[in-house]
């Protein structure tokens, strides 16, 4: 599993419907201009690819992916697919967990001397449980502008496809295998918001058990199982509803997990002692 679980992201909705009196103008949008590092200025692109179905791609993503002089991809055969589809054929390096501490200085380097570059992961947004914040936040220092598109992750519709609260929610990413596992659990029961959980089809049983066991049997939930995909599902229920349903049909594949968030009724759950064996 990837270390990239702490981000949180709670998104409030300010604007009323009410408050929109006249219909939207939309301005024409501006020609493209093809990328040039000697009149634009030194820029990071972060681009999302699809979690699933190919045809998830905007054509601003394939445009700047077709006209960027180095693409970074999270792992290079994954990414060759998609880049082939699209005739795609740039030079693409390896950008992955494992080298993207080693390689920030140097990439920072090439693209403030005018080398323009995307980076991609294997599928959705860069930066969500996957790699892309270190780069960022590298470059930002070394004040390279950085732009992410809009695109593909599986945690928006995963959420939407829920039906449960969206107004306001917390994005968790994977929950910690050992370690640390039980504080989070604890804490994730008491907030009121709506939260988002990735998960591996191996875990999915125990994580729904543990869940009921914190956050009370009751509680709603929603798994979204291969997203965009020939067998998508959304199967939504309770806690132990659903974890009863995948005990007795084995999930497979890629899952989100969206849980309803806490009205106040929760389980006692007495303190226990963390260790690293903790599972
Ligand atoms: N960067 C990706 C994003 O923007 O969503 C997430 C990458 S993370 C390493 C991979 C996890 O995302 C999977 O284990 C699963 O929890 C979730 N995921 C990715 N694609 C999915 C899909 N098609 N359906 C359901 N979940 C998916």
């Amino acid at each position: 599993m990837l270390p990239y679980q702490h981000l949180a992201i709670v998104a409030e909705h300010f604007v009323e419907a009410s408050h929109i009196v006249s219909p939207r103008i939309v301005a024409p949008s501006p020609k493209p201009k093809p990328l040039n590092p000697k009149s634009q200025p030194m820029k990071l692109y972060l681009i999302p690819t699809p979690i699933g179905n190919l045809e998830d791609i905007t054509l601003r993503a394939l445009r700047i992916l077709k006209e960027v002089d180095i693409i970074l991809a999270e792992d290079t055969r994954t990414s060759s697919k998609l880049l082939r589809h699209y005739d795609i054929n740039k030079k693409v390096l390896a950008h992955h967990q494992f080298n993207e501490h080693k390689m920030a200085e140097g990439l920072v380097r090439q693209i403030s001397e005018g080398t323009t570059m995307a980076l991609i992961s294997d599928a959705g947004t860069p930066g969500i449980s996957d790699p892309g914040f270190l780069l960022t936040r590298a470059c930002i220092q070394a004040g390279i502008d950085v732009e992410c598109l809009p695109g593909p992750t599986a945690f928006v519709p995963a959420l939407v496809n829920s039906g449960l609260p969206s107004d306001r929610f917390l994005f968790e990413g994977f929950l910690p295998h050992k370690k640390g596992r039980q504080t989070r659990l604890k804490e994730l029961a008491k907030q009121p918001y709506t939260f988002i959980l990735y998960e591996s089809p191996f875990r999915l049983v125990k994580s729904l058990e543990q869940l009921a066991e914190h956050l009370g049997a009751e509680r709603q939930a929603c798994v979204s199982r291969e997203l965009t995909k020939i067998y998508e599902e959304n199967r939504r229920g309770t806690l132990t509803e659903l974890a009863k349903w995948y005990k007795e049909h084995s999930p497979k594949g890629e899952i989100v997990l969206v849980v309803a968030g806490s009205t106040g009724n929760n389980p006692e759950i007495p303190d226990v002692e963390e260790n690293e064996e903790e599972e």
